[in-house]
């Protein structure tokens, strides 16, 4: 029988499960699936833990998020399209849910799938080797809970332990003298920490943005955010500035390029992350940079080297949960024999290259979402994958940075429909500002 290993149960891992659980459920024949999970539970970085650092088993904590994160995009932008949010709540809720809401939707479409009992939890991968005589894969595996590392062979392994976890984390003179805590967006859990503090915020990305917000929120003194490139450039409160780069830092002193100085008590080094995947050798291991158009995988998920090695959700993303699962499918129905990979190299060589021309064509936001969105359509255009109206979640996306734009601490007040149901999503009963509590007892009362 054929064996497909998948490593993590995040979002991408647990689409993959979906995928094969809906065509088992259709009829058709599956392969024996395994995913190893080295945390305890499924989410990937829906999965909170206050930890940072080590985790209870020694081993790098994979979490990312923080104490109070509300999705950053619409969540009509990334509903399941075999799984609505109605269908999960019984009604439909606010187009912004705080992380444990997203958590138990997540949680809820694989709960219903049945697919708990093919993961190994508590189970590191230590080491994939490719055997070429045998066509086949050797996976190395720590199960945590009895202590034993064993070997297990698959014929196909699927890559899905995600690219936002191991930060980038850069040093800056005058770091190791600072008076205060230095801490990377990775390790950043409570903001009510920084409450009555000045507060640096290196960095001009999604993390400098809500990490920043977070910290006005529960009642920063100040927020000094740097940019390298170009300042975020939102209408921000008057106790928000923006800086262009930091120099150094001297005692409680923070310098930056234009010759101006602010002191502050902490910094939070929101300087991103890196693909990083120490248990593959260099054979199999993907160097791509975090951009829509990744290196080395032909249709965005085959390893070009060896192409019964998938990757999913390794691009950048405006898409997420939907785009898992337009590729999940794909890859399913490649290993299910149902589309083929072209046998020569150079086809898929020529298929990457054609993908990074095309991202590189234009900087300008909305071609990056409809290059994204035209990519969802095009995988899910050869699976049963349900159609969705793809073009409705890119304009869901513009809507979103105009709101951005027009109000950044009020934008997650809107409304959207979902593109799965229809139904328009009600105000929340609370400007985000205001909601301190975001239990989802909390968000979801009327
Ligand atoms: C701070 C932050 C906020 C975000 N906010 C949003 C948002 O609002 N909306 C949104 O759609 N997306 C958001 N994202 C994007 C996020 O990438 C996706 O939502 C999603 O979690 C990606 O799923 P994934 O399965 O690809 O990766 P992950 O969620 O990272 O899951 C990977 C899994 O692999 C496991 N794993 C890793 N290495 C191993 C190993 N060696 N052995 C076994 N298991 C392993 C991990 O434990 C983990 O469970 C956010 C990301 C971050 C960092």
């Amino acid at each position: 029988m054929t064996r497909v290993a998948v490593i993590g149960a995040g979002p991408s891992g647990l689409a993959m499960l979906r995928a094969f659980q809906s065509a088992a459920k259709k009829g058709a024949e599956i392969p024996e699936v395994v995913c190893f999970e080295k945390q305890s539970d499924w989410g990937g970085l829906w999965n909170y833990t206050w930890r940072t650092g080590v985790d209870e088993n020694g081993e790098p904590v994979h979490c990312s998020m923080y104490r109070y994160l509300w999705t950053n995009g619409p969540k009509e932008g990334l509903e399941f399209a075999d799984y609505s949010f109605e269908e999960h709540f019984g009604k439909q809720i606010a187009s912004y849910p705080p992380r444990a809401v997203m958590m138990d939707y997540i949680e809820g479409r694989v709960k219903k799938a049945g697919v708990r009992d093919w993961i190994r939890f508590s189970t590191v991968v230590r080491f994939v080797e490719y055997d070429a005589e045998a066509g086949d894969f050797t996976v190395t595996v720590h199960d945590m809970k009895t202590d034993s590392v064993s070997k297990q062979r698959f014929d196909h392994v699927v890559c899905a332990s995600g690219h936002f976890s191991s930060p980038n984390v850069p040093d800056y003179p005058g770091f190791d003298t600072f008076y205060g805590r230095i801490v990377h967006a990775h390790d950043f859990r409570e903001a009510r920490e920084f409450a009555g503090q000045d507060i640096l915020v290196v960095g001009s990305s999604y993390s400098a943005e809500d990490i920043g917000s977070q910290c006005w929120k529960y009642g920063a003194k100040s927020i000094t955010s740097c940019y390298r490139s170009a300042p975020m450039g939102f209408n921000w409160p008057e106790n928000w500035e923006e800086k262009p780069a930091l120099v150094k830092v001297e005692g409680k002193t923070a310098f930056f390029a234009d010759g101006s100085a602010k002191d502050v008590d902490a910094i939070i080094l929101c300087t991103g992350y890196r693909h990083y995947f120490p248990f593959l050798p260099d054979d199999l291991r993907l160097k791509t940079g975090n951009r829509l158009a990744t290196a080395d995988l032909y249709k965005g998920v085959v390893y070009v080297h060896n192409p019964k090695l998938f990757y999913l959700g390794m691009q950048d993303q405006w898409f997420t949960f939907n785009m898992f699962d337009a590729q999940a499918w794909y890859v399913r129905d490649i290993i299910l024999g149902r589309i083929e990979v072209p046998a020569d190299k150079a086809v898929l060589l020529a298929d990457v290259a054609e993908r990074e021309a095309r991202e590189e064509a234009s900087d300008d936001v909305k071609y990056a979402i409809r290059y994204q969105g035209d990519y969802v359509k095009e995988l899910i255009a050869d699976t049963d994958y349900p159609d969705f109206d793809v073009d409705g979640a890119c304009y869901a996306f513009f809507e979103w940075k105009k709101h951005k734009t027009e109000d950044i601490m009020g934008f997650r007040n809107n409304s959207y429909r979902s593109l799965i149901t229809g139904t328009m999503a009600p105000k929340h009963h609370t400007p985000w500002k205001d909601a301190l509590d975001d239990s989802m007892e909390a968000y979801l009362r009327n």
